[in-house]
């Protein structure tokens, strides 16, 4: 018989930083308060926001901060949904030109409330960018629009130059791990972005650290890879509160190296992987590596 009591795993050496501070953290910030736009660096407690706001990086979260989904790995807040804000996609592209941002990373809650899922305001949001700074390079990190071939296509239309969707974990955890998403389905948008435009880089990413085994990683992987989608990112789970799931182990660094390098054995062009590593973590120089 399995106990209900949670056991917290003590954090590892290798997983302590510093805490939010600094003169540029704070300008970040206020900069980001001034446009009354949110980030998924505060919003997720990403552990790497002291080190990506002092360099004036930063991931904007669009259309809201209050999720329509209920993922048991996210600290994204569920709650009352404000329709978007018409003037967002051109504040995030002041904010980020004011940044000097040249590369720019969007995302979003997860919106099944709208009909196309919040399709167009991303396009919306890649356009203003674009317009606003011409030379950047733009990636989206978009949710699973419920599987509407349409509204990815939407996305795709509006060119940008990444774009990624995380599967987050292995199958046999969504059930625990994300309840409302599909596996399958996940894998059918990258699938559906290449068929659309063969030319758009995919990238999508695991977190380690829930349960998953070796084989079920190395399955996971190869599903990704046979989806035409060639930049992925590993990087290990952490529980945001003791309302989320447990961390079922903390992966040590050498072991991330050594997906690294069965990653790009399989035939990934692109891999960052390592316990700090979030999609959006370093992206430019994925990118251009
Ligand atoms: S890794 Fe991504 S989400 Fe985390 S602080 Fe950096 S830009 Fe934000």
């Amino acid at each position: 018989m399995q106990h209900a009591k949670q056991v917290r795993l003590q954090k590892p050496r290798w997983l302590r930083r510093r805490l939010p501070s600094g003169p540029t953290y704070g300008e970040v910030t206020t900069l980001l308060n001034k446009g009354q736009l949110h980030t998924v660096c505060q919003e997720a407690q990403c552990p790497n926001i002291w080190e990506c706001f002092s360099c004036k990086t930063a991931t904007f979260l669009i259309m809201g901060s209050r999720c329509t989904r209920n993922c048991r790995f996210c600290a994204v807040e569920q709650g009352t949904l404000e329709p978007p804000d018409p003037q967002e996609p051109a504040k995030v592209a002041e904010t980020a030109e004011t940044l000097g941002l040249r590369y720019v990373v969007v995302t979003s809650v997860t919106r099944d409330d709208l009909p196309d899922g919040g399709a167009a305001f991303f396009a919306q949001t890649i356009q203003a960018i674009q317009n606003r700074i011409p030379d950047a390079i733009v990636e989206v990190l978009i949710p699973d629009f419920q599987g509407n071939a349409d509204a990815i296509q939407r996305v795709a239309q509006a060119g940008p130059d990444v774009l990624n969707h995380n599967l987050e974990t292995v199958p046999r955890l969504y059930p625990t791990v994300r309840p409302e998403a599909v596996y399958r389905r996940s894998l059918g948008l990258l699938r559906e972005v290449k068929a659309y435009d063969p030319a758009i880089p995919t990238k999508s990413g695991i977190m380690l650290g829930l349960g998953e085994t070796d084989a079920e990683i190395r399955e996971t992987l190869q599903d990704i890879l046979d989806a035409d989608c060639r930049i992925l990112t590993l990087g290990q789970y952490l529980q945001p509160s003791k309302g989320h799931l447990p961390v079922a182990r903390f992966v040590p660094p050498e072991e991330f190296e050594g997906w690294r390098e069965t990653a790009l054995e399989m035939g990934f062009s692109q891999v960052a992987s390592g316990p700090f590593v979030r999609s959006s973590y370093h992206a430019r120089e994925l990118y251009q590596s």
